[in-house]
């Protein structure tokens, strides 16, 4: 099936209340542009070269979302135009965000990356770590909209359904402190739809559309 296709499945099989981030990551600007052709505006890739190579390249109207680790010294470059960061897991990294946005005179929206997952390797943040970020001091240019989370990638259903359970309680436990954030950023190709089931607002969808990524 073409990417037009399935971006129309995926889109139809969504709650209207769960917006779809495409990733696009390793993906050309042809292909972005037959997702874009197709309606698709909102794009996530996760590294900071090659999104912001992407948004030079491709219709202003995109709205660029980075979904991976973001390095610190790599915040300046995406800061003119990146429209929501969702691995937010350090308060530093939040500090840097809010720095480069004050020079373009922007307010960044980021979600706060939990881990959720038993794989060491996932990033995230513990809840005392949220706790901390929660108790720090304002930030005119950044604003907390949200969570993200990503489960272990396991054949186990159960452990994902938990882990999903968890973020979404440090949802609950963020919209004490900030009652009005909408975003809980859960489920890729793999677990969207139950991720969906456990309350997720926004999945991160990029195989199921572009197909299997070739990295070189
Ligand atoms: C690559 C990636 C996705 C999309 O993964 P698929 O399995 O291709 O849907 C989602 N979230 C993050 C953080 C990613 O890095």
């Amino acid at each position: 099936m073409s990417i037009a296709e399935n971006l129309e499945n995926i889109k139809a099989s969504l709650p209207e209340h769960v917006t779809l981030v495409a990733v696009s990551k390793t993906k050309s600007d042809e292909e972005i542009m037959q997702a874009y052709h197709a309606g698709q505006r909102i794009f996530g890739e996760n590294k900071v070269q090659e999104m912001t190579e992407k948004w030079e390249q491709l219709p202003k109207d995109i709205q660029w979302h980075m979904i991976g680790h973001v390095q610190r010294n790599k915040v300046k470059y995406m800061a003119p135009f990146v429209s929501l960061i969702h691995g937010v897991d350090s308060l530093r990294l939040l500090k840097e965000i809010n720095k480069q946005a004050n020079k373009f005179n922007r307010v960044i929206p980021c979600l706060l990356q939990m881990r959720i997952a038993e794989e060491e390797t996932k990033f995230g943040l513990d809840a005392l770590a949220l706790e901390e970020i929660l108790n720090s001091g304002p930030m005119n240019n950044v604003k907390i909209v949200g969570l993200m989370g990503m489960a272990t990638f396991t054949k186990d259903i159960e452990q994902i359904k938990r882990e999903f359970q968890q973020l979404k309680q440090y949802f609950g436990r963020l919209r004490e402190s900030l009652p009005d954030i909408e975003i809980l950023s859960m489920g890729m190709s793999g677990d969207y739809p139950l991720a969906i089931e456990e309350g997720s607002t926004m999945v991160r969808i990029g195989s199921s559309i572009f197909g299997v990524r070739n990295y070189l």
